[in-house]
C-alpha cells in the first residue's frame, strides 16, 4: 500500500481547534478518507496558504490519479514515510458537518466499511468532481489556424490527411470559444485523443483539469436547437423532433436516452443545427400536478392521539423512539404531514424516508402542496447534477423538510427535530453494495445524535422493530382501524393442492377466484391479481436430458420473455436467444414451464376477452412515471383488471378495487432464508390492503400450496401480533435476529478455484480462532452458487453480543487482507437482509 496511511481507528474524528494567535495557524499535514476499498485514511502535506477544514473536500493525489477526499483530521505528526501534497481545498467550509462525520463513522465501524466510501454515499456531490478535461486555444494555435486557412492544402501534407484535417476542424472549432470540455470539443470536431494530445505538444491547444471547478459543475449540458432545415436520416430527425417539440432546448442526459447512437448528437453540432451550451443547474417542480386536497387532515382520536405523542417528543429536544404501527388505510401518511408541518412551524427540520417505490411524480406534488418551496424532493430518478442541487438548497436551509428514498438519511439538514421511515420494513431500505448499511438503522442513530424524534412506521413492522417496541426501546403508537371504520377485507384462502386433485391439472388461476374476477367485472368493479414473477415462463425444461437453461453468468434459470421474445436472466441482465433445441443434448423436446405475469396477464386476456387489462412490472414499467400511469389509469376507470408483481401492493389509494388475486407468492415461502416467512407475511397483507379501500367492501382471494404456513394463515386473518409471536419463537429457537446480531460473510471470485481456496482459509480460521460466544455457520455454497460471474461460498455468524461479531469480523478482515485476499472479494454484511 502507498505512501502516508493511517489506520481509521488510530485517527478518531476529533475536531481539531482552530487556534488563532498572532497568524493564522494551519496544521503541516491531514488525514484525507479516500473513496477507495481500504479501510485506512491517507495522511498528505498541506502546501503553505491552503486551508483545508475537517469535514471538507481536497483534491489529492491517489496512485495515477487525482481524486476527492474528505479531511477528517488536521495535525502535526509527520508519518514515516513521505506524502505527498494536497492539489486542492475543494471547500472553505466543512460539507459534513460534526454530526454527519460522526455518522458516517459509525456507519464504518458498524457496518465495517471503508470511511471513505461511507462518505462518498454520504455526499450526492459526484457530478462536482467527475474528472473534468477542457481545452482553449493558444495564440500559436490562432496563427496556424490562419497559415492552414492562408495556405489551402499544401501545408497539410506531411501527415495523414484525416489527422490533419481532425486539426483543422479542432482550431476552427476553439477560436472563437472560450475553453471547451473534452467531450464537447470530441463531438463536434471527432478527433481523437492522440490528435488532441499531439496539438498540446506543439502548443496549438491548452489542455487544463477542471476537475476542481466546483461551481461551474453546477451546471447542466443543454442543447440548443438552432436550425431544423434541410434532410436528415432518421436518427438525426429524431433529435431534431425531440428538441422541436421541447420547445427547442433539451438537456444533453434527456436526448442520451434516446434510443439514438450518442455520435448523431456530435454530427448535429458539426453541421451547426445544434449547440451544446452550459446552463446553471435549476430543479424545478414544473409539471407536477398536485391532486385536489391530498390528504385529509380532519384526524381521528388515534391519529390525533399519535400525533399529541410525536409532537410531544419533538419538543423535548430528547432522541425518543416510537414504532407507527398502523393498519393499511389508517392515515399514516397524514400524520407524518402533520407532524412535519409543526416541525416546520417551530422553524426546525425534518426528514421523511420511503421506500423506492414511493416517490411518484403525484406525491411529489402532494408535498409540494403541503410544504411548498420549502420542501427538498430526493430520489432515484434525479440525475447527479439534480441531486446536488437539492443538496445545496438543504444545506443553505432553503429546503428544511426533506422527502427522499434511502441515501435521503444524510440531507444535511441543520437543527433535525424529527426523523420519519416510512414502510419501516422495506427492503430498499438496506443497500445492497458497500457500505451496506440500512437506512432505518442510519435514521435511529442519527436522530440519537441529534437529540431528535424517530418514528417508524408501518402496516407489517419488521419482527426487529416491533421487537424493540415490545421492549420499550420504542414507543408503540397504534392506528388500529381504517379512516372513516372502512372494514379490513375479507381473505379467502383457496388450496391449491385440493384444486389440483379437483380439476385433474395444474391450475393458474383457481376456479374460484375465476368466478370472483367474472362477479366483479359484471359489476364493473375493479380487479388486483398479483403474482410476484415476471416474465413469461420461469423455466425452461428439457424433456430429454432433464437440464434446464442456465444464465451463462448466474447459476439462474432463464426465463423466457414472449413479447420480447428473448430468454433473460433476473439477477444480472444477461439475454440470450429463445432455444428451439436443447443446449446440452440437441434435443428438440424443450418445454416451457411455470407462469409469470406475462403470461398471466395472457391467460386473463384468454379467460375474460371483454376486460381491460393491463400489466405492472418491471417489463412494462420504465419509470415511476409508467408507474404512476398505470396505477392512474386504474383509478379513473379506464383498466377493469391489473395484473402484475409486488408493484402493485405498493401503490397509493385505489378506490375502485374490490378483488385481490393473490397468485403464487408462496414460491418465496421455499427460500433458504429465516426472512421467507416474515416477508411472505408483510407482502400478503400489502396486497390484501389493496382491496375495498373506498365504500364498498373488498375481498381477497389468497391461492396457496402452503395453506396451513403460519405466515398464510395469519396474513389472511389480518393478525399481525399473532404472526408475531409465532415468529418470534422460530427466530429465538434458531438464534435468528432479533435475538442475535447477524452477519454474513461472502467470499467470491469468477475463478471457482480461488473462491473455493479463500472461503477454506477463512474457514480454517474461524475454525482455530477462539469466539467465544458467537456461531460460525460455514463455508458452505451460497444458495446461488454463481451470481454475475462470481462464484460464491458463505459464512453466517451469530452472536448475542455484536461488539464481540464485529471485533471478530475486523479481525477475520485484518487476517484475509495478510493472506492476500482481495478486500472487494470478501463482502462483510452486517445485519444481512439476503442471504441468497
Ligand atoms: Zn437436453
Ligand atoms: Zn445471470
Amino acid at each position: 500500500m502507498s505512501a502516508g496511511q493511517r489506520t481509521q481507528a488510530s485517527s478518531a474524528l476529533s475536531v481539531q481547534p482552530i487556534i488563532v494567535l498572532f497568524f493564522r495557524y494551519m496544521p503541516e499535514f491531514c488525514d484525507v478518507a479516500l473513496p477507495v476499498p481500504l479501510d485506512i485514511v491517507f495522511t498528505y502535506r498541506v502546501p503553505n496558504g491552503m486551508q483545508p477544514v475537517v469535514g471538507g473536500r481536497v483534491l489529492v493525489p491517489f496512485r495515477q490519479q487525482r481524486m476527492s477526499g474528505v479531511v477528517v483530521e488536521l495535525h502535526d505528526h509527520k508519518p514515516n514515510v513521505q506524502t505527498k501534497n494536497v492539489i486542492s481545498v475543494l471547500d472553505s467550509a466543512p460539507v459534513l458537518d460534526d454530526q454527519l462525520l460522526k455518522l458516517g463513522q459509525w456507519i464504518a465501524d458498524y457496518y465495517l466499511a471503508p470511511l471513505g466510501e461511507v462518505f462518498r454515499t454520504m455526499l450526492p456531490l459526484s457530478a462536482e468532481f467527475k474528472r473534468t478535461i477542457g481545452y482553449r486555444i493558444t495564440e500559436e494555435g490562432q496563427l496556424a489556424l490562419h497559415l492552414a486557412g492562408m495556405s489551402g492544402s499544401s501545408a497539410r501534407s506531411r501527415k495523414t490527411p484525416e489527422d490533419q484535417l481532425a486539426e483543422f476542424r479542432v482550431l476552427d472549432y476553439l477560436a472563437e470559444r472560450e475553453t471547451v470540455r473534452e467531450e464537447s470539443l470530441r463531438a463536434a470536431t471527432r478527433a481523437s485523443q492522440a490528435v488532441l494530445a499531439g496539438m498540446v505538444r506543439k502548443k496549438w491547444i491548452l489542455r487544463e483539469d477542471l476537475s476542481s471547478a466546483r461551481d461551474a459543475a453546477r451546471t447542466v449540458r443543454v442543447v440548443i436547437l438552432k436550425s431544423a432545415e434541410g434532410k436528415l436520416n432518421s436518427n438525426r430527425q429524431t433529435l431534431i423532433d425531440t428538441l422541436a417539440a421541447a420547445g427547442g432546448k433539451v438537456s444533453v442526459e434527456t436526448l442520451q436516452t434516446l434510443e439514438v447512437p450518442r455520435t448523431t448528437l456530435g454530427t448535429l453540432v458539426k453541421r451547426g443545427l445544434v449547440e451544446i451550451v452550459e446552463e446553471p443547474a435549476e430543479f424545478t417542480m414544473s409539471g407536477l400536478k398536485a391532486r385536489p386536497s391530498p390528504f385529509d387532515f380532519q384526524f381521528n382520536p388515534a391519529q390525533r392521539e399519535a400525533l399529541k405523542r410525536i409532537q410531544n417528543s419533538v419538543s423535548a429536544r430528547k432522541f425518543a423512539g416510537m414504532l407507527l404501527h398502523g393498519v393499511t388505510g389508517s392515515g399514516k401518511t397524514a400524520v407524518y404531514l402533520a407532524g412535519m408541518r409543526a416541525v416546520l412551524e417551530a422553524g426546525r427540520s425534518a426528514i421523511l424516508l420511503v421506500p423506492e417505490i414511493g416517490l411518484t411524480p403525484a406525491v411529489a406534488a402532494d408535498l409540494v402542496q403541503v410544504f411548498g418551496e420549502e420542501v427538498a424532493i430526493l430520489h432515484s430518478g434525479l440525475s447527479d447534477p439534480e441531486r446536488a442541487e437539492q443538496w445545496h438548497r438543504i444545506k443553505r436551509g432553503d429546503a428544511r423538510m426533506v422527502v427522499g428514498t434511502r441515501s435521503a438519511v444524510f440531507a444535511p439538514v441543520a437543527d433535525l427535530a424529527l426523523m420519519i421511515v416510512d414502510e419501516e420494513q422495506d427492503s430498499s431500505y438496506k443497500q445492497e453494495e458497500t457500505p451496506r448499511y440500512h437506512a432505518r438503522d442510519v435514521a435511529v442513530m442519527r436522530a440519537k445524535m441529534a437529540n431528535a424524534a424517530v418514528v417508524l412506521g408501518s402496516a407489517t413492522p419488521s419482527l426487529e422493530s416491533y421487537f424493540n417496541a415490545k421492549k420499550n426501546k420504542y414507543t408503540l403508537l397504534e392506528l388500529p382501524d381504517r379512516v372513516e371504520q372502512r372494514p379490513l377485507p375479507e381473505v379467502e384462502i383457496t388450496d391449491m393442492r385440493q384444486e389440483f386433485q379437483e380439476t385433474g391439472s395444474e391450475q393458474v388461476i383457481s376456479r374460484k377466484l375465476a368466478e370472483e374476477i367474472r362477479e366483479r367485472l359484471e359489476r364493473k368493479e375493479q380487479v388486483m391479481v398479483l403474482l410476484n414473477r415476471r416474465g413469461y415462463s420461469p423455466v425452461v425444461l428439457c424433456r430429454a436430458c432433464g437440464k434446464t437453461l442456465e444464465c451463462k453468468n448466474c447459476a439462474i434459470a432463464l426465463t423466457h420473455h414472449k413479447r420480447s421474445h428473448r430468454m433473460e436472466c433476473h439477477y444480472c441482465g444477461y439475454m440470450a436467444a429463445v432455444p428451439k433445441t436443447c443446449a446440452h443434448c440437441g434435443s428438440e423436446y424443450v418445454y416451457f414451464l411455470g407462469t409469470g405475469s406475462e403470461k398471466l396477464e395472457e391467460l386473463l386476456h384468454g379467460m375474460f376477452p371483454q376486460a381491460r387489462i393491463a400489466r405492472l412490472d418491471r417489463d412494462t414499467v420504465r419509470g415511476r412515471e409508467d408507474f404512476e400511469r398505470a396505477l392512474n389509469a386504474l383509478d379513473e376507470g379506464e383498466l377493469d383488471l391489473l395484473v402484475g408483481t409486488q408493484m402493485i401492493a405498493k401503490g397509493h389509494d385505489i378506490h375502485g378495487v374490490t378483488l385481490v388475486g393473490v397468485v403464487g407468492v408462496d414460491s418465496a415461502l421455499g427460500f433458504p432464508d429465516f426472512r421467507a416467512a416474515e416477508r411472505t407475511f408483510q407482502l400478503l397483507t400489502q396486497v390484501a390492503g389493496r382491496a375495498g379501500r373506498g365504500q364498498t367492501p373488498g375481498k381477497v382471494v389468497l391461492q396457496t400450496y402452503f395453506s396451513d404456513h403460519y405466515a398464510v394463515q395469519y396474513a389472511a386473518g389480518h393478525d399481525f401480533a399473532g404472526f408475531y409471536e409465532k415468529e418470534l419463537r422460530f427466530r429465538s429457537w434458531m438464534h435468528y435476529p432479533p435475538y442475535s446480531a447477524l452477519a454474513n460473510v461472502l467470499v467470491r471470485s469468477d475463478k471457482l478455484d480461488e473462491a473455493l481456496r479463500w472461503s477454506g482459509v477463512l474457514g480454517k480460521w474461524f475454525e482455530k480462532t477462539r469466539h467465544e460466544g458467537i456461531r460460525v455457520l460455514g463455508p458452505a455454497a451460497a444458495p446461488i452458487l454463481r451470481l454475475k460471474r462470481d462464484y460464491r461460498y458463505h459464512f453466517v455468524l451469530k452472536s448475542a453480543s455484536r461488539e464481540k461479531l464485529n471485533a471478530l469480523l475486523r479481525t477475520m478482515l485484518t487476517y484475509a487482507a495478510q493472506e492476500k485476499i482481495p478486500r472487494t472479494q470478501v463482502i462483510v454484511d452486517v445485519d444481512a437482509v439476503w442471504l441468497m
